[in-house]
């Protein structure tokens, strides 16, 4: 996990227009952010304060040792998560390393038909992918402080060798400057301090809310 974030500086963010008319009672985040940034933490605790539904993602990628089947991902092999992807259940999914990670369909519309907030975390690929179905849904980004930042937290949770910590690095550039370019994030938060972070977070998703009700 990447709890022992620093705790020195803020959280910022920056908004995007975004002109779409909710159509259904529920609300849908998109949370996404590079390899190391802290999304997983910010996640958790924004599910616990908001009492937010976390879609659990299905994913090819073997199971890590801290990994809990059915908690963290639903773990399933290839030739299941094409099945699946044939018959249309995923509602997303996208190629990360040499993995593949989907968001089951029905219960991310069962929820958001009753009215819950639903939160997933995935990557910008499969952001882009509900964005088209389901315009509505509101992006946020999380961003490190700088990229030699990122870097050094990959490096602190000491997970992976030097060469896996380079090429998540790489993936994490590319991410960061496709999620710039393609535009689809309204807003982004900037993890210097977590608690911050998840303050702004929570307030973003908290005002969102407000605006549907209001
Ligand atoms: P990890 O294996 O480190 O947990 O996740 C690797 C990447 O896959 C992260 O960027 C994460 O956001 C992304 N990811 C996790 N679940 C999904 C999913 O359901 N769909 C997509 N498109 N990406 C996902």
């Amino acid at each position: 996990m990447l709890c022992a974030m620093d705790a020195t500086a803020s959280a910022t963010t920056t908004a995007m227009p975004d002109t779409e008319r909710p159509d259904q009672p529920g609300l849908l985040v998109i949370v996404s952010g590079p390899s190391g940034v802290g999304k997983s933490s910010i996640t958790h605790e924004l599910v616990r304060r908001l009492d937010a539904n976390l879609i659990v993602s299905m994913t090819t990628r073997p199971m890590g040792p801290r990994d809990i089947d059915g908690q963290d991902y639903v773990f399933i092999n290839e030739r299941e998560f094409r099945d699946l992807v044939k018959l249309g259940q995923m509602l997303e999914y996208a190629q990360v390393y040499d993995n593949l990670y989907g968001t089951p369909k029905e219960p991310v519309e069962q929820a958001i038909a009753d009215g819950e907030t639903v939160i997933l975390e995935i990557d910008v690929k499969g952001a882009q992918q509900i964005k088209q179905q389901m315009p509505h849904a509101v992006g946020i980004f999380i961003e490190p402080p700088s990229e030699a930042d990122l870097l050094n937290r990959l490096r602190e949770r000491k997970r992976e060798d030097e060469a896996t910590i380079q090429k998540r690095f790489q993936r994490a550039s590319d991410e960061m400057q496709l999620a710039h370019d393609l535009g689809i994030y309204k807003y982004t938060v900037i993890n210097d301090r977590l608690d911050q972070a998840i303050e702004r977070a929570v307030e973003l998703i908290e005002g969102e809310l407000d605006e549907r009700r209001g």
